[in-house]
């Protein structure tokens, strides 16, 4: 994520994740007699109806009930428990004039609860009414849509271990959610002002337009048909479809956006506008589709900018990560930019810098998920940095000189210092990502010279690419590059809660 123009800091953009551990459910209150142990469901349990009349309970008597968040200490209730998911399908029909909206969406997943799931939950905006939901092809025994939560009770228990297909289908008028964006915005369904609508935001936004594990620890491929007047267009993360669509009705048209690696929730979107679509492509001939909106003539410069930054991108972090490339630019002031997957949302009159913020994440935040939001200057911290590299390349800034002149603007700044880079507390994550976390990079980069810190930017998402990552890993990693114990060093300027005292202070370069 990057704020928008209004916030004027070190580096302008940013981006968070909340990531939370996938828990099992918690043991129902009922006599533990009735309640299969772990050995009587055997992990290679199909979705089939289960076998014991036991288990066949539609009230919850056996099994576990999924827990209504996913173990984030920051998002209590962000994301849910007892289940993973591998993959969201949503197919929609949406007109931007009316603002209805109605879909079909497809999950499909695992029974993480050793005993089983007789319910569990998904997020959804209350703003959406369910009108049917199925599990594994049967139609559930009860739902109820409490705010933003969808708790479901199967007519069968759900098998430990087994694989698990959800489908609901509902309609509404979405809309902004609460507590998106960290502060930076709201998140969620945009009915944009040239009359367009834009689903974006973090930490939440996805339940504001489909069913959900909202939580970045639970990654999942996601696709989405959908179906809009004539005139308009839709585009999405990923790679268009043109294969086995749907009769449009008529007067309509069928838009369908799949992308096939897993991402983290927040990372999904959705625009629909009358655009301009361009195109271009990487060097290895992957295509570059940006969507640029009626009132975002501004932003093309910054929209055609995409191959360069990524060409530079790839020689510091690696191959993209993605079998598409882009942007979309819906030409409004949002408040922020966010990175999602395989293709950006941008304010407007965002600038190349913000580009290359937003699309570093695609290595750092989106191909390589936190595992929860204390964590998030993994993500950000490093975008952040690329902003930096990106004004040396391009622009020739001495980043020394840039280093010192800000350290020397705020040494003596406690307020600057009090909040750390790492478990910065919940509501603090975007506080010092921005601005203290490329000062704590580049200190990193002097201490442990260019070799070895260009080879550390490129390995932690080759080795950690796909992965749910928490900062102890980068501690240890970053030790393994460097041959030698790095926590110390870290610890001063990702974890402290003052300016980091020396040896730490000016290492190598920055001395003197
Ligand atoms: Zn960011």
């Amino acid at each position: 994520m990057s704020a928008g123009l209004a916030i004027v800091c070190l580096a302008t953009a940013c981006s968070s994740t909340v990531a939370g551990r996938a828990t099992v459910g918690s043991p129902l209150a009922t006599s533990s007699s009735a309640i299969p142990s772990a050995t009587d469901v055997p992990s290679t349990t199909s979705s089939a109806a289960p076998t014991t009349a036991a288990a066949r309970e539609p009230d919850g008597a056996v099994g576990t009930i999924g827990d209504d968040g996913i173990g984030d200490p920051y998002y209590p209730l962000s994301g849910n428990g007892g289940y993973q998911v591998d993959a969201y399908d949503v197919d929609a029909r949406y007109d931007p004039v009316s603002n209805d909206f109605s879909a079909t969406t497809t999950i499909t997943g695992t029974v993480l609860s050793t005993e089983g799931l007789s319910r569990f939950n998904l997020d959804l905006s209350g703003a959406m009414d369910v009108s049917a939901v199925t599990v594994n092809g049967a139609p559930a025994a009860d739902v109820e849509h409490d705010e933003d939560e969808l708790v479901i009770t199967p007519a069968d228990l759900a098998a430990a271990g087994s694989a698990l297909t959800v489908t609901v289908t509902y309609a509404g008028n979405p809309t902004v959610v609460d507590g998106g964006t960290g502060g930076l915005g709201d998140g969620g369904w945009y009915h944009l002002d040239g009359g367009g609508a834009l689903a974006v935001g973090e930490p939440f936004s996805a339940s504001a337009w489909y069913p959900v594990n909202e939580h970045p620890s639970d990654p999942a491929t996601f696709a989405v048909t959908m179906t809009v007047p004539e005139g308009w267009q839709v585009i999405s993360n990923g790679r268009q479809q043109t294969d086995g669509l749907p009769a449009a009705p008529a007067g309509s048209t069928v838009f369908r956006w799949a992308i096939d690696k897993p991402i983290a929730s927040y990372l999904t979107t959705v625009y629909v506008d009358k655009f301009t679509v361009l195109t271009d492509q990487l060097a290895d001939g992957t295509p570059i589709v940006s969507a640029l909106g009626p009132t975002a003539v501004g932003d093309r410069a910054a929209a055609e900018s995409t191959r360069e930054v990524i060409a530079a991108l790839e020689e510091w972090f690696g191959p993209y990560p993605y079998d598409s490339a882009g942007g979309i630019f819906p030409g409004q002031d949002l408040g922020f930019a966010l990175e999602t997957a395989s293709r950006p949302v941008y304010f407007a009159g965002t600038s190349i810098g913000i580009v290359a913020h937003e699309q570093a994440h695609q290595w750092y935040g989106d191909l390589v998920s936190i595992d929860r939001w204390a964590d998030i200057c993994l993500n950000e911290c490093f975008a952040s940095y690329a902003e930096w590299l990106w004004d040396a390349r391009t622009n020739g800034v001495d980043l020394d000189a840039r280093w010192k002149v800000a350290m020397a603007d705020t040494v003596r700044e406690a307020r600057f210092w009090r909040s750390p880079l790492v478990d910065m507390g919940a509501g603090e994550e975007f506080t010092r990502v921005y601005d203290r976390g490329p000062l704590a990079v580049h200190a990193l980069r002097a201490e442990m010279g260019d070799e070895a810190f260009f080879a550390l930017l490129k390995g932690w998402p080759a080795t950690h690419g796909g992965q749910v990552v928490d900062w102890t890993e980068f501690e240890n990693y970053t030790s393994s590059i460097a041959g030698r114990d790095m926590k110390p060093f870290l610890d001063a300027w990702f974890r402290s809660t003052t300016v980091p005292d020396e040896p730490y202070r000016t290492p190598g370069s920055l001395g003197g």
